[in-house]
């Protein structure tokens, strides 16, 4: 960042997705202005022509890997702009303090499963599979892998897209909807937790989150992960897309030391070699997941399918992070996506009318949203072409001028 260059690149990236972004309906991306010449390109010939410098490029593959767990040539330019804007913006999605890695749940995340289940009780069915899903009478009915099925007027499908490949309709899914789910796939992570004695890192006044731009290196981003009350001090640490890919095959050992050592030496702490536990979550082995933390758009998939997304088949809605318009891929996108599939569903019963199944989300009260500022610096300042152009101009008309006063003054210049 010591170099001018450097920083204009960088602010000319964040400047320039958010601009991109804001013409992006988060509610129907595949109807933007630019949506078949976005969705044609991948992110990485959208860095590459954006970036001039190679720091400015590598953190924008960076900032690809962190938020939607694969490569920027994997993903659609148009998906992942839309992605980014849906969340708020460059700052928003990336930020710690008023941005999306700001706070945990006390207890867990696990806890919002096991307390619908206290209130839901029985109906709730665990390792319970479905596999076959008929709609050939004028009700539902699902079965699952050990064969017990089960009736309803309506259902809602919240199973990322690609893993309902596995479920057998009949009747077939429409096509569009049936050649959506084969081209969609899950992202690629391995979650790394390292526990140490004490959290040196704040000892020594780091805040435990470190970007770490080293291709040699497991891990890409880390938070503190010490519990509210400081105990159990943690590091946790994202391995992704190709980074995972290619430790998949180590040892839980090797993937260990391997984290020790670049956490050793981005913090310059010896004590990082020395933890007392390891948790590792490859989620890319999951069945029942396919992997985290959400499905990416190759190029070219959302202006052909996006808009099936949330079309219900007969009976069947559609619900799941993918299909939210606010904080998709996150908890919160998949909270919205429920009430949003319940609310058709009930509109369908001719119990809402169609202007309730929309709602927007109340604002925090616990955890408001300030906005995100940007300076006038940030606004205005030229990206690295405009930067050349306008030396460029400025040169030639120096010299330009320069020329004519030499001219003049040896008389080269006659007047008429
Ligand atoms: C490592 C990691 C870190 C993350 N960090 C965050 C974070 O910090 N903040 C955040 O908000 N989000 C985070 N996420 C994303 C978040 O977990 C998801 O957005 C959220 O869980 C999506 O909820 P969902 O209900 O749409 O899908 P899921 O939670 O994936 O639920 C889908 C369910 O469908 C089940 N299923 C699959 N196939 C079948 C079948 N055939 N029959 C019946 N059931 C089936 C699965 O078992 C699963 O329980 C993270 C994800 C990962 C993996």
């Amino acid at each position: 960042m010591w170099n001018p260059f450097v920083y204009l690149d960088y602010n000319n990236l964040w400047r320039t997705l958010d601009d991109m972004g804001k013409e992006i309906p988060a509610d129907a991306p595949w109807t933007a202005p630019h949506a078949e010449e976005w969705d044609k390109i991948t992110m990485k010939e959208l860095i590459d022509r954006l970036c001039w410098t190679t720091v400015a490029r590598r953190f924008a593959t960076l900032f690809v890997n962190i938020n939607v767990t694969s490569e920027p040539h994997e993903v659609s330019a148009l998906w992942f702009l839309w992605y980014v804007k849906q969340c708020g913006g460059t700052t928003r999605i990336f930020s710690t303090t008023n941005g999306g890695q700001e706070r945990k749940f006390v207890g867990g995340s696990g806890q919002i499963c096991e307390r619908l289940m206290s209130h839901l009780g029985d109906c709730v069915k665990l390792k319970s599979p479905v596999i076959r899903i008929d709609q050939t009478q004028d009700i539902v009915i699902v079965e699952t892998l050990d064969h017990e099925t089960f009736k309803a007027k309506y259902i809602i499908s919240a199973i990322p897209p690609p893993l309902t490949a596995k479920i057998h309709y009949q009747p077939p899914l429409p096509n569009l909807r049936n050649q959506f789910i084969q081209r969609v796939p899950m992202g690629c992570v391995i979650k790394c937790m390292v526990y140490y004695r004490e959290n040196f890192w704040r000892k020594k006044d780091y805040c435990g989150s470190m970007i770490i731009q080293d291709e040699e290196s497991p891990i890409e981003l880390t938070l503190d992960d010490c519990k509210p009350d400081g105990s159990y001090p943690a590091i946790m640490g994202f391995i992704l897309a190709r980074k995972a890919r290619r430790l998949v095959n180590l040892t839980k050992e090797a993937r260990k030391q391997k984290i020790c050592e670049i956490y050793a030496k981005v913090l310059d702490s010896e004590e990082a070699l020395h933890p007392i536990h390891y948790e590792e979550k490859n989620w890319c082995e999951e069945q029942y997941s396919g992997g985290c933390y959400t499905v990416y758009f190759p190029p070219g998939i959302m202006t052909q399918y996006g808009k099936i997304l949330r079309q219900p088949f007969q009976r069947i809605y559609f619900a799941g992070t993918e299909t939210a318009t606010q904080w998709s891929g996150y908890m919160e996108g998949a909270v919205q996506a429920g009430e949003r599939a319940a609310r058709e569903i009930l509109h369908e019963m001719g119990k809402i009318s169609k202007s309730e199944i929309w709602q927007p989300e109340p604002p925090s009260l616990d955890v408001p949203a300030f906005p995100i500022k940007t300076t006038f610096w940030e606004r205005n300042m030229p990206s690295i072409p405009g930067c050349l152009k306008f030396f460029g101009w400025s040169t030639f008309l120096t010299s330009a001028a320069a020329m004519g006063l030499f001219a003049y003054q040896k008389g080269l210049l006659r007047k008429n």
